[in-house]
């Protein structure tokens, strides 16, 4: 840790650069967490690993001894200066300069699935847009068999919830449907510099070959989750109606009379099935 803490402090120094907080930049300095990073993504050299947000390159230098090629996207130009000296003998990197919300992973993945066996994801996100990347990740349907982050702890623990418990919220259902779940390691605000005002937490997400619940309009069941959650406070049958998902009340009240769902339910207290079947019903 000492190592890293004062190889960050160089670099920093070195190019004259200070952490910019809009990106998002907290610099890992903990090797433990490094570890367990690297370990629980299970990379080989038959796997392209696509790092979103390399920084300074602390987490690269890892992922580059184990992986058959790593592709860096980066959205800060200063970082891509101290990647290039750094990584300049490495010929299994692979750097883009930018915005990970905008790159076209699709094409990136597709060339790279013709030489190497599997694409996965690992990175320190910049929490500012965790949730865009990772639906961005999850829904574009990119054909990668995983993705182990570091993202803020109480965001963290939305993901990776299973529906029908409390910490669940719409996303818990998306990442339900494309993936399943693990929490890997739980890592205090200490170990970045600077350190954010929140502890973190790694989670992975191992991307599922066929979804756990089948159904014709899955953009028609989002929507409903979606809508479901907006009032959480509300009962399921009175969001849905209000967002006119259900066109009348009496409509609403009868698909769920016929799912078996008690009429005062809330979001929350739902399945993926029972969304998923409320969806059938409604595409009927
Ligand atoms: N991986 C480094 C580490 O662990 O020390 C840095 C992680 S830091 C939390 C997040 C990184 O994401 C920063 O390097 C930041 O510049 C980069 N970043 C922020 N917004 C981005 C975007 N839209 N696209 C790509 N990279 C972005």
């Amino acid at each position: 840790m000492e190592n890293i803490l004062q190889e960050t402090n160089f670099i920093l120094k070195k190019y004259n650069i200070k952490a910019n907080k809009s990106l998002g930049q907290n610099f890992l300095i903990d090797g433990e967490v490094i570890n367990s990073i690297v370990e629980a993504s299970n990379i080989t050299r038959n796997d392209v690993v696509i790092e979103i947000g390399p920084g300074l390159g602390t987490l690269t230098r890892f992922l580059l001894e184990k992986a058959g090629k790593v592709i860096c996207i980066e959205l800060d130009t200063r970082m891509i200066e101290i990647l290039q000296d750094r990584f300049k003998l490495y010929n299994n990197f692979e750097l883009c300069n930018e915005d990970v919300l905008k790159v076209d992973l699709q094409s990136i993945i597709q060339k790279e699935k013709q030489s190497f066996k599997a694409v996965k994801v690992v990175a320190n996100l910049p929490y500012y847009i965790t949730t865009p990347i990772i639906m961005k990740l999850l829904e574009d349907e990119l054909q990668l068999e995983s993705i182990t982050v570091m993202v803020q702890k109480e965001v963290a623990e939305r993901l990776i919830a299973i529906p029908g418990e409390k910490e669940a919220g719409a996303i818990t259902y998306s990442v339900y449907y494309y993936a399943s779940s693990e929490k890997i390691a739980e890592v205090p605000r200490t170990s970045f510099v600077p350190a954010p005002k929140v502890d973190s937490e790694v989670i992975k997400l191992n991307l599922r070959k066929e979804p756990p619940v089948s159904v014709c309009d899955t953009k028609l069941m989002f929507k409903i989750i979606k809508n479901a959650f907006m009032q959480r406070r509300k009962t399921l049958l009175n969001s849905l109606t209000n967002a006119k998902i259900f066109s009348t009340k009496e409509q609403g009240q009868k698909i769920m009379k016929e799912l078996n769902l008690n009429e005062n339910i809330r979001a929350e207290r739902l399945t993926l099935q029972n969304f998923a079947d409320i969806a059938e019903k409604l595409s009927n």
